[in-house]
């Protein structure tokens, strides 16, 4: 069975969900014109994209390739690019900060402490967020409160102190985001149909089994609290040397 056979169970106002979706980002693009979504290449952001596509609104769309992400996650890339012909911004770590990590700390530094890990994070992620972000009035995320205790009450639009973060489909079930997916033949990540949900860097991230929480295959070594990577986390506050406005898949 694959993904789209497993979970595509709409909830009863699905409609409603995709509608709801499209005015909040119509509206929030009628007020800031420079716009951009943070992709993880997982479901919930290939439905984004394809939202975004739909409510016709002027938004970038940037992947932060980590150099650790999976064949399979960078596939998505150029499939992005031929169906809505635009380019995916991609933004890469800088090599100098990697090397220098990674011959103090090792290949497996993110396994031994939630600083080493977080430092990862901050390296290969935050400070590349950064840069995607400036000059930003905005980013769309597909940030969606089923997914996590930490993401329970997240609010659809955040008002950040230098942009806006808009998360369309916070509300949307994970039977939600497949049925969407399977109606607009959206193309997806081939890890979904190896029971991976969530998605980030190959080292951090594992298959769930049946009954474990949606993101128990993300750093599964650590507790949930710890359970974020900077990009989205409110109570969590990482050695970040890299400050942007918010954290961030
Ligand atoms: S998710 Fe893992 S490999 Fe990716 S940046 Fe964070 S610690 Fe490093």
């Amino acid at each position: 069975m694959n993904a789209i056979e497993l979970h595509n169970h709409p909830s009863p106002d699905h409609a409603g969900k995709v509608s709801r979706a499209l005015a909040l980002l119509r509206e929030q693009a009628a007020s800031h014109p420079r716009l951009a979504q943070a992709s993880s290449l997982g479901a919930e952001d290939m439905v984004v994209t394809h939202l975004i596509h739909l409510a016709g609104i002027e938004a970038s769309v940037f992947v932060l390739d980590t150099g650790k992400l999976h064949t399979e996650t960078l596939a998505l890339i150029p499939l992005i690019g031929q169906r809505y012909r635009r380019e995916v911004e991609v933004y890469r770590p800088q090599q100098e900060q990697v090397l220098h990590f990674v011959r103090q700390n090792g290949e497996d530094a993110m396994y031994r402490s939630i600083e080493l890990r977080q430092q990862c994070c901050g390296i290969r992620k935050m400070e590349p967020l950064a840069r995607a972000l400036a000059g930003k009035d905005g980013w769309i995320t597909g940030l969606r409160r089923e997914q996590s205790q930490e993401r329970a009450d997240v609010a659809a639009v955040v008002q950040e102190p230098q942009r806006v973060k808009i998360s369309p489909i916070v509300d949307w079930t994970w039977g939600d985001v497949w049925h969407f997916i399977a109606e607009h033949r959206l193309p997806y990540n081939a890890l979904h149909d190896r029971f991976f949900p969530s998605i980030g860097c190959e080292p951090c991230t594992r298959a769930i089994a049946v009954g474990e929480d949606f993101r128990s295959g993300r750093w599964w070594w650590e507790s949930e609290a710890a359970k974020e990577c900077g990009l989205h986390a409110r109570h969590v506050s990482p050695p970040n040397p890299f400050p942007v406005d918010s954290r961030t898949t």
